[in-house]
């Protein structure tokens, strides 16, 4: 084919035990998934899981050693830290039910949904779209993916993030309100997902401001950690 500038490159994510790569197709994120950050926001209750995307390049994967330094936002004053757990997409679908989901994973990694939280919160009071608040460059480091086979039970995972040694975020991805398999059948009866998509599945509560020069350290216990520096 005949292009008229070169094609830009696909981004790729690292995968635990090979040197082959997971290519990105999308980025959807999950809001408000966990009670207890739901409440730090301001609602309570079971509300329909909603979602939001971030462009594929935003992903600032994590090279050896699980390290990757991303510069801090532009025109935000409070870009905040969240930490998620992963899902990667190895096999697409449509109207996914729950209980099939498991057939469509690929793996699990650490993630940072990167937040320009000041520009959220206007966006949100003018109920305008969160695209300049989530869908920035750099919004989405992300860890090492492990095979889903190799992860263990990551439904009971600890998942946590501290900010140069200190604890910032602390839970169980059980206390996820919609489960990973609920998340994939509520996303692929809006949107047919495809092998590459990324799903972020939503932060426990804990989100805080970061700064430059923090280190910021993200796990889920059974799979690749994650540390990201703010330059
Ligand atoms: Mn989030």
């Amino acid at each position: 084919m005949n292009l008229v500038f070169e094609a830009p490159a696909v981004p790729t994510v690292a995968v635990v035990g090979t040197d082959a790569r997971f290519p990105v197709h999308r980025i959807y994120c999950v809001g408000r998934n966990y009670a207890e950050h739901a409440k730090e926001m301001g609602f309570t209750g079971r509300e329909p899981p909603f979602f939001f995307m971030k462009p594929a390049d935003a992903v600032v994967p994590a090279g050896a050693g699980g390290a990757v330094t991303i510069p801090y936002a532009t025109l935000t004053s409070n870009l905040h830290h969240e930490v998620e757990l992963v899902v990667a997409i190895g096999t697409g679908g449509a109207s996914i039910p729950a209980a099939r989901a498991h057939e469509h994973i690929f793996g699990y990694a650490v993630g940072l949904d990167m937040t320009r939280r000041d520009l959220q919160n206007d966006m949100k009071k003018q109920g305008r779209p969160w695209c300049i608040g989530k869908g920035f460059d750099h919004s989405a480091p992300i860890g090492a993916i492990t095979r889903a086979t190799e992860a263990g039970t990551i439904e009971q995972a600890a998942i946590a993030l501290t900010v140069n040694g200190q604890p910032r975020q602390s839970s169980r991805v059980d206390q996820l309100i919609w489960t990973i398999g609920e998340v994939i059948e509520h996303l692929s009866a809006a949107w047919t997902l495809q092998p590459g998509d990324l799903i972020y599945t939503g932060t426990p509560e804990g989100v805080g401001a970061v700064v430059k020069g923090d280190r910021i350290e993200a796990r889920v216990d059974g799979l690749a950690p994650l540390t990201v520096v703010v330059a």
